[in-house]
């Protein structure tokens, strides 16, 4: 059996702050281990409960400026008064391994990496909230921004949303179980794209050499 492994997929979520993404990508990683999170880097202080390395690689306004210097953001972009950056080698690393890997980005970073030398390797998706009374609702309970962040957040919500039509996929983040299938669906349905899998010729010269047989 000649080797299937396919080059990653890269996956970027975007969303109104609130509306799940970071909940859906913890779900999807935990139906498919093999899947990978893009730890960004970030200005932003961290929350309670958030670990350097793992949610995010914070850092100082100078120590960030540095990285993007040297050339090691895919992207970067200012949201909500701080930088957030995807760390390049990391990513191009996961993928080129067969990994896919999520990025938890904003619209702003969706751009960038759609015009990288990475688009070819792009899923993008987009997630709404079902009403704006519940994306507040969520970000309040949440419980983790106080009220001035959360008033800032939700007055960027409409901007973020106007970017919908950017993505290739849009999903209606009413039910985290619906969502999560919906994710699903959307993955399984572009790893098996024929472009995603180079191994197919081979595979297939190894069914007709069956048929020589
Ligand atoms: P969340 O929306 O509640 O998840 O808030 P975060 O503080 O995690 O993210 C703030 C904003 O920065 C969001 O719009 C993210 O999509 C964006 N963001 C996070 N990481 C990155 C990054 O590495 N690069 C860029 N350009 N934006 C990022
Ligand atoms: P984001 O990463 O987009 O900012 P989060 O994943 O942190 O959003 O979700 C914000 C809050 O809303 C969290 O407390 C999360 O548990 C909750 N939440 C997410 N999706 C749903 C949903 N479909 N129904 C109810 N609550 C949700
Ligand atoms: P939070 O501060 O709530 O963790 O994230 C706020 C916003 O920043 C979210 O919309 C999130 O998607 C975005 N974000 C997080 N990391 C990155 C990143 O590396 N690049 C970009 N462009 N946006 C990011």
């Amino acid at each position: 059996m000649p080797e299937m492994r396919r080059r990653g997929l890269l996956i970027i979520l975007s969303s109104p702050s609130g509306a799940g993404k970071s909940s859906l990508a913890k779900r999807l990683m935990a139906w498919d281990a093999t899947m990978r999170f893009s730890v960004s880097a970030t200005t932003r202080a961290p929350r309670s409960g958030e670990v350097d390395g793992r949610d995010y690689y914070f850092k100082s306004r100078e120590g960030f400026e540095e990285m993007v210097a040297a050339g090691e953001m895919l992207e970067h972009a200012e949201v909500f008064g701080n930088l957030y950056g995807t760390p390049r080698a990391p990513v191009e690393a996961r993928l080129a391994e067969g990994h896919d890997v999520i990025l938890d980005i904003d619209w702003q970073g969706g751009q960038q990496v759609r015009r990288s030398v990475l688009a070819q390797d792009v899923v993008s998706i987009f997630i709404l909230p079902p009403t704006i009374a519940d994306l507040e609702a969520r970000l309040r309970m949440r419980a983790q921004d106080s009220d001035e962040v959360i008033a800032g957040r939700m007055a960027k919500s409409r901007d973020e949303i106007s970017h919908w039509g950017e993505y290739d996929y849009v999903v209606v983040n009413r039910d985290l179980e619906i969502s999560e299938a919906e994710l699903r669906v959307i993955l399984q349905a572009e790893r098996a794209r024929a472009v995603r899998q180079p191994g197919l010729t081979e595979f297939v010269r190894g069914l007709n050499r069956e048929f020589e047989n």
